[in-house]
C-alpha cells in the first residue's frame, strides 16, 4: 500500500463522537488498484459531520508467484465515480514520478536553508531525537496467511515517529501528514521488526520525521529485509491550538545532511501541492506561478480540472449545427462550454495535431503567434501565445499557457490535452498587451471506431466574462461553431501527415 497524500484535518475526534470510515476502489489498473479512504466524524448530539482526513491507497493483487493477475476493470457510474476514476490515472502518474520529482528538485534548485531567517536560538542535534524499537510479530498482528497487517506496522511506525518528534519539541506532537507509505515486502509471524526513527529536518512550525522498518528472523541473521520507509510531518500545538515555533535541528553529517535536504524538498512539494490542489476550485488563482518544483502538481491540476469538467453530469445541449453539438454547464461562478464532433481521423493523430499549439494558428484565428517557451517534459509544454482578439483596453491579448497532454491509460479512456494559465518570471505582462488568463480548457478525443474519432473542446469561463457570455450566448455559439469548423478542416487536411511520435 502506498499513500501519496494522507492528511489529517484540523478536526480532533473526541470521546463520544462517531467516526465514519468510507473506502472504495476508484480504479483498477492492471494488477494494482487505487482505493480512496475518507474519514469523517459525527457529533451525535447535533448530527454534524466533519472531514478528518483522507488517503489514497494502492493495493496490488497477487496471484501465484509466476502469474501476474489482470484485474477486472471497474466501470464508474456516478459523476463522482467518473471523476475519481479519471483522476486516479493522473494520481498514479504522479506517484510513479515521485522519486524523480525529488531528485530533480534537489539537482535543479538547490534547497535553501531557512536557518538564516529563524530567530529561534535553541539547536537540537538530530542524534538526540533518534529512536529504535523492536517488535516480535505474533499471531494477533497477522492475517490468516501469516502476513503482518499493514495497519499494525503503520501504528508501530507512528509510535516511534511520535517519540522522535517529542524529543525535538519536548511536548506532545500532533501528526499532520504521512507521505508515501510504501510496503516493499511482507513480514510474517515470528519475524522481528526493527523500527528506526529520527527527525530529518525541523522547519519553523513543522518537522519531518523519517521512519525505516527492517525485518529479520533469527538473532544471528546479518542481512535484514527493508520492509518500509515513511516520512511523517508533525506540529507541536500550544494550549490555544496554535503551532509552536520549533527548535533548529542540526543534522548529522553524511546521511543526516542528505535527509535534511531531501526533507526540505519534500516540504516544498507538499506546500506547492497544497497551494495548487487543495484550494477549492474557485479559490485557486487563475494563473499559478510555474516553477521546477511544482511542475508535477501544476500539470496534475491542469489535467484534473479538465477531467473533472468532462465527467460532469449536468451538461445541457445548447445548439446543434451541422455535425457540431454545443453544450453548456452552469455552476456557481462558472459557465463552461463544450463543443464536439465526430470526424474521420485516427484519435492519436488528432491528439498530436491539436496538442501542437504552434499549428493552432492554422485553424484558430484567435492565435496570432505562439512561441514554445519551455518543453517541461515529454507531455508538458509552456507556450506564450499572442491573440488577435482585442481586449477591452483595445490591445491584443497575450497568454502564458501550460499545455499538458495525456494518452489513454487504458482502453476507452480519451486522449486529453489540457490548457491553463501560468505565470513565468521570464514572461511578465507587457504594456502593449492585455494579459489574458484561462483557468481550464482543452480537448478530449475518443477513438469511436477504427476510422472515427469524437473530438470535444471544453472551455471554462470565469466570473469576469460570465455576464458577457450569458448575454451573448448566440454570438458565442456562432463564433465557437466557425472556429470548430475550421478545426475540423485542419484535422481533415492533415490527417495523413506523418507525425513523429517519440
Ligand atoms: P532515506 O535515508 O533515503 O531517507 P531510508 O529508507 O534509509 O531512506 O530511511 C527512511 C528514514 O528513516 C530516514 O529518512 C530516517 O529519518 C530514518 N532512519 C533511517 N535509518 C535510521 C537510523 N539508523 N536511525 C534512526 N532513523 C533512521
Amino acid at each position: 500500500m502506498e499513500s501519496p497524500g494522507y492528511s489529517c484535518g484540523r478536526n480532533k475526534v473526541c470521546v463520544g463522537q462517531v467516526v465514519n470510515i468510507k473506502a472504495k476502489v476508484n480504479r483498477a489498473f492492471n494488477s494494482s488498484m487505487e482505493v480512496g479512504v475518507q474519514v469523517s466524524h459525527e457529533d451525535l448530539c447535533n448530527g454534524e459531520q466533519w472531514n478528518v482526513c483522507k488517503a489514497y491507497a494502492t493495493f496490488v493483487a497477487q496471484g501465484k508467484p509466476t502469474a501476474k493477475i489482470k484485474l477486472t476493470p471497474l466501470v464508474p457510474q456516478t459523476e463522482e465515480e467518473k471523476i475519481e476514476y479519471s483522476v486516479a490515472a493522473e494520481r498514479r502518474r504522479m506517484r510513479l514520478a515521485h522519486a524523480d520529482t525529488i531528485k530533480g528538485l534537489l539537482s535543479k534548485s538547490p534547497v535553501q536553508s531557512e536557518l538564516e531567517t529563524r530567530t529561534c536560538h535553541s539547536v537540537v542535534p538530530a542524534g538526540e531525537t533518534r529512536v529504535e524499537s523492536v517488535e516480535l510479530i505474533l499471531p494477533p498482528h497477522a492475517n490468516h496467511q501469516g502476513n503482518t497487517f499493514g495497519g499494525q506496522i503503520m501504528a508501530w511506525m507512528e509510535n516511534v515517529a511520535t517519540i522522535a518528534a517529542s524529543r525535538l519539541c519536548h511536548s506532545h506532537p500532533t501528526l499532520k501528514t504521512i507521505e508515501m507509505f510504501h510496503f516493499r515486502g511482507p513480514s510474517q509471524v515470528g519475524d522481528r521488526l526493527v523500527f528506526k526513527a529520527i527527525v530529518n529536518n525541523a522547519f519553523k512550525y513543522s518537522m519531518e520525521v523519517g521512519v525505516c522498518v527492517e525485518a529479520y528472523r533469527h538473532e544471528m541473521e546479518v542481512s535484514r529485509r527493508h520492509i518500509n520507509s515513511a516520512f511523517m510531518t508533525f506540529v507541536a500545538l500550544d494550549e490555544e491550538g496554535q503551532p509552536r515555533t520549533l527548535p533548529v535541528l542540526k543534522p548529522e553529517p553524511g546521511d543526516g545532511e542528505r535527509r535534511f535536504k531531501e526533507a526540505s524538498a519534500r516540504q516544498k512539494i507538499r506546500l506547492d501541492r497544497k497551494y495548487v490542489i487543495s484550494c477549492k476550485h474557485t479559490e485557486v488563482p487563475l494563473s499559478v506561478p510555474w516553477d521546477e518544483s511544482n511542475k508535477v502538481y501544476l500539470s496534475y491540476n491542469n489535467v484534473t480540472a479538465l477531467k473533472t469538467l468532462v465527467a460532469k453530469a449536468d451538461w445541457v445541449p445548447a445548439s446543434e449545427r451541422d455535425k457540431f453539438k454545443m453544450y453548456t454547464l452552469e455552476e456557481d461562478t462558472f459557465l463552461s462550454i463544450r463543443i464536439e464532433m465526430t470526424t474521420s481521423i485516427d484519435a492519436m493523430q488528432a491528439f498530436l495535431l491539436l496538442s501542437d499549439l504552434q499549428r493552432r494558428h492554422e485553424w484558430d484565428r484567435h492565435y496570432a503567434s505562439c512561441e514554445l517557451v519551455q518543453q517541461v517534459d515529454k507531455d508538458d509544454m509552456i507556450y506564450h501565445v499572442i491573440s488577435q482578439t482585442m481586449s477591452e483596453e483595445n490591445k491584443p491579448q497575450d497568454f502564458v499557457v501550460l499545455v499538458s497532454r495525456r494518452k489513454p491509460c487504458s482502453k476507452g479512456d480519451p486522449y486529453v490535452v489540457a490548457f491553463r494559465s501560468v505565470t513565468l518570471p521570464t514572461h511578465p505582462a507587457k504594456p502593449e498587451y492585455t494579459r489574458g488568463e484561462t483557468l481550464c480548457s482543452g480537448f478530449c478525443i475518443w477513438q469511436e471506431t477504427d476510422e472515427l474519432a469524437k473530438v470535444a473542446y471544453y472551455h471554462q469561463a470565469t466570473s469576469g466574462v460570465l455576464t458577457y457570455i450569458t448575454t451573448n450566448i448566440a454570438g458565442l455559439s456562432s463564433s465557437f461553431h466557425s472556429t470548430f469548423q475550421a478545426c475540423e478542416q485542419f484535422l481533415q487536411k492533415n490527417k495523413d501527415d506523418a507525425y513523429i511520435e517519440e
